[in-house]
Parts: structure tokens; C-alpha cells; sequence
């Protein structure tokens, strides 16, 4: 891979065409959050209170879960310090807005913040980067798994979205505990334990059958979407030896209405860039990313984004491709011309 750079590279030549009213801080975007707060308390109490038919029961469960997944795209900008600036009420508020998922905003910020954004598509160093084929080959278990048909993986990967966020940040909870215990132990444990005390003790309140409703289907539906979301981010993209935003990240596009409800959480490109400024400016940062760089932006319709998931390994080979080793066939990625209409493996000929 050539011509790669840096964010700082692309945000020094976009930043003099700035407003500097851009950077900063977005407090309205908590408009939307006590909307979507005002929504599951709502929704949560008819369904304890009242007697509602099933159907009844699974819509509210739908937009609980709706509400949920833009919750999640809500907290992710405060905690990047996007909406308010106070470090404490950051973290409150991010703690909040991430509660339905159960992530802590310590957590949270170690893992995104700090690991996910400074080292993106690295195999390494990026908690959330798929792996490459020297790392595969080291991994009994997977292995196995590449044996079965792409369809049948796709089909379980794709099923698995539902829970994957959750068991994701259950996992790297552990991954990051031994430093995040170091600097402050007590609120590490406290923000890892209540949510889940929370949603365990509002079980116990109300009993397994309403629960399911009010919680259970709801987080499966709030994961699918959040990860709907992420799956899409970087996976196409390929590992890279410089964090390149242009490179590393792919933006998806959705209907206009959708971005207000999801709090522009599509502009993914645009979010790696500027992280630090809040996502309503984000289509003002792709204009300017669109006429700088055109030939070297990656954008599709979201559909069309999980259709090439679909289709596609998610082992790097040479960091710029896709390999599925057992058939030994050979995708391209985003960075070699990747269309998701027209996806066609080539045989590897090296064995590996
Ligand atoms: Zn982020
Ligand atoms: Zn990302």
C-alpha cells in the first residue's frame, strides 16, 4: 500500500477550511437522548404495568431496542468529549447512554478511545481488527470453523451480531482490567458490576416472562443494530502500517432520517479524522474530504456494505486482501477495488 498518511496529515489541510464554531462541544445532541430516555421508561412501564397483548409486547420490544442501539451512537460522541466538556459529567452521561449495553465509560473510553482509534486496523494493537493469516494460522479452534461453507459462517456471524457488542466488551473488560484496576479499582468494578446488577434486578422485580420484553429482546435488537453498524466499519478495509482514516475506514450512507435518529454514527471515515468534533458536522467534513481526496474516500449504502460482508473471509492475507484458507480463494478488500456488486475470488496458489 502506498501514498498512506496520518490523521493529522488530512485534518491539518481540512482544518484552515473549519468554522471554528465546529469544535466545539454539541450539548443539544442530549435533546435526543432524553427523547430516547423518555421512550424506554415509557415503554418499559407499559409493558410492567399493563396487561398488552404479544403483539403489542414485540413492538414495544422493537423500539426499546431501536431506542437502545441510538442510545449506544449517543454515548459513543459523549465520551469522546463531543457534547459536554466536563470530564465528570462525560462519564455520567456516557455511563447512561451506555447503560442498555452495559459498557462503563472507563471501559469504554480505554478501548475506543485510546486503543481502537490510535491504532486502527492494526491486527495487533486494535482491540476490534480481524486477524491476519499468520495470526489464523496459530489458532486451533478457528481453523476448524474455516472449514465450514462461507455461507453457513456468514449466516452464524451474522446471527451472532445480535450478542457479538456485548460479549465484545464483556471480553475486553478483562483484556483492559489489569490496567484500568491500576488507576482507579473501585470505579472500574462499580461501572463493570451496576449495569448488569441493574438489568439483573429489574428481572428479579418484574419476572422472566416481562423481562424478556423490556430487556432481553430489546438488547438483542440494540446489539444487531450497533453492530450492524461496526461490522461495517473496518472490515472491509485493509490492515494497515500507518493509521490512515482514509485507508482504514469505510463511511456508509443511509437515508437522511435514519442519520438523525442514529446520530450520524455513519460517517465513520469522518469520525476517525475528527473525533473530537461532534457528528452532526460530519457531512461538512466529508464535503471537504470529497473535493481534497475523492479517488482515495470509501463510501457505500449500508446494505450494500453487509452484502460484501457476507460474501467475503474476514482473514487478512498480505494485509490488503482476503483469504479463506481452506478453499483457498482470495477477495479484494477496500483498498484494491472491493465492489459489492460484483465479488469474485481468485484461487491462491501458494499453500499455506
Ligand atoms: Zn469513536
Ligand atoms: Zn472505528
Amino acid at each position: 500500500m502506498k501514498d498512506l498518511h496520518n490523521m493529522s496529515w488530512y485534518a491539518k489541510q481540512i482544518h484552515p477550511k473549519l468554522d471554528k464554531d465546529i469544535f466545539k462541544p454539541a450539548p443539544t445532541r442530549l435533546i435526543g437522548g432524553l427523547i430516547y430516555l423518555i421512550v424506554v421508561a415509557i415503554g418499559m412501564s407499559a409493558v410492567v404495568l399493563f396487561d398488552i397483548n404479544i403483539i403489542g409486547k414485540l413492538a414495544i420490544a422493537l423500539i426499546l431496542g431501536f431506542s437502545f442501539g441510538s442510545m449506544g451512537f449517543l454515548g459513543h460522541e459523549i465520551l469522546h468529549g463531543t457534547v459536554v466538556r466536563n470530564k465528570w459529567l462525560r462519564n455520567f452521561l456516557g455511563g447512561i447512554a451506555f447503560l442498555p449495553l452495559s459498557v462503563g465509560p472507563r471501559l469504554w473510553v480505554k478501548w475506543h478511545n485510546l486503543n481502537h482509534h490510535a491504532h486502527t486496523q492494526d491486527d495487533e494493537k486494535d482491540p476490534d481488527a480481524w486477524m491476519s493469516l499468520e495470526s489464523f494460522n496459530k489458532r486451533g479452534f478457528i481453523k476448524l470453523v474455516y472449514k465450514l461453507p462461507l455461507w453457513f459462517r456468514s449466516l452464524f456471524s451474522f446471527t451472532a451480531l445480535s450478542i457479538s457488542f456485548t460479549l465484545h466488551s464483556v471480553r475486553m473488560f478483562f483484556v483492559y482490567f489489569k490496567e484500568l484496576v491500576e488507576e482507579k479499582s473501585i470505579s472500574t468494578w462499580f461501572q463493570f458490576i451496576f449495569p448488569w446488577t441493574f438489568w439483573f434486578g429489574l428481572l428479579a422485580i418484574v419476572g422472566f416472562e416481562k423481562w424478556v420484553y423490556i430487556y432481553l429482546i430489546p438488547v438483542l435488537i440494540g446489539n444487531l443494530i450497533v453492530m450492524g453498524y461496526i461490522s461495517t466499519n473496518h472490515r472491509l478495509n485493509p490492515l494497515v502500517p500507518v493509521n490512515d482514516p482514509l485507508a482504514n475506514s469505510l463511511t456508509v450512507t443511509v437515508p437522511k432520517w435514519l442519520d438523525v435518529l442514529h446520530f450520524n454514527f455513519s460517517y465513520h471515515t469522518e469520525h476517525h479524522l475528527f473525533p473530537g468534533i461532534n457528528p452532526k458536522h460530519y457531512p461538512i467534513i466529508k464535503a471537504h474530504i470529497l473535493e481534497l481526496w475523492p479517488e482515495k474516500y470509501h463510501q457505500m449504502p449500508l446494505f450494500a456494505a453487509l452484502k460484501a460482508l457476507w460474501k467475503t473471509p474476514r482473514i487478512y492475507y498480505n494485509d490488503e486482501e482476503l483469504v479463506d484458507p481452506h478453499k483457498k480463494r482470495v477477495y479484494k478488500s477496500l483498498a484494491n477495488g472491493l465492489k459489492s456488486n460484483n465479488i469474485k475470488p481468485y484461487k491462491l496458489v501458494k499453500d499455506n
